[in-house]
């Protein structure tokens, strides 16, 4: 028998929108913003950036999933060399508001607007994300009950406390009254399917199944969403 599907939630970078080209974008032109204020950074390599954050962690385990306070951490690394602090600690909060903002300059994949409409006149509409995009920042925020980042979860997906948290947002509601839609086989689908939660994988870029237990349902057109759902779970 099918589950009784209440409740729909997702992820958003790479399931919502195709997510490389915005966050480069929003690193090259606020990396600009800062030397047009201070010159020539040593950005340094992705090693690098890895070595740091591995070393603020230990120092702040929060680091690990607050992801904006790392970005401010790492900027303030960076220009460590500008004096006094306090102009410092102005261009690095200067640096993050531009961050952010360009951060949500998204395109959304086609058809998630309408799929994202219809659904919610049926469902109740959650968001579950490791990154910092705030859907409440767009129209269709208006169609979601809530919105988990890994800021209020205190972790990150895999980890279960995204979906924990999820089940608290609503009275009766359980796992297998959830389906979860991502396009990380680990982070997403692997994650939800151990707790239970019926799953369905976005996948536009045809990868490979890659996991030990059964691909679940998958689509790549968000037009198709609606009717996929209406016929496994209605
Ligand atoms: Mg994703």
């Amino acid at each position: 028998m099918n589950k009784i599907i209440k409740m729909i939630t997702f992820d958003l970078d790479d399931t919502l929108w195709d997510n490389m080209p915005t966050i480069t974008k929003a690193e090259i032109d606020t990396r600009k913003w800062i030397e047009n204020q201070v010159g020539f950074v040593d950005w340094g390599t992705f090693e690098d950036f890895l070595d740091i954050r591995e070393t603020l962690i230990k120092d702040d385990a929060s680091i690990a999933w607050d992801i904006s306070k790392l970005r401010k951490e790492i900027f303030r690394i960076k220009l460590d060399h500008i004096q006094p602090e306090s102009l410092r600690d102005e261009i690095v909060e200067g640096a993050f508001e531009l961050f952010i903002s360009k951060r949500h300059e998204v395109t959304f994949y086609e058809g998630v607007e309408d799929a994202i409409q219809k659904l919610s006149e049926k469902y109740i509409l959650g968001v579950l994300t490791n990154g910092n995009a705030d859907i409440y920042k767009f129209d269709i925020g208006r169609c979601f009950n809530f919105s988990i980042s890994s800021l209020e979860a205190k972790d990150s997906k895999p980890n279960r406390a995204h979906f924990d948290e999820a089940i608290k947002q609503v009275d009766g509601i359980k796992f297998n009254n959830i389906l979860h839609i991502g396009d990380h086989q680990i982070n997403d689908i692997l994650a939800a399917f151990n707790l239970g939660i019926e799953t369905l994988w976005f996948n536009n870029k045809d990868m490979e199944w890659d996991q030990d237990f059964t691909k679940p349902n998958e689509f790549k057109e968000w037009k198709k969403l609606p009717e996929i759902i209406s016929n496994k779970y209605e």
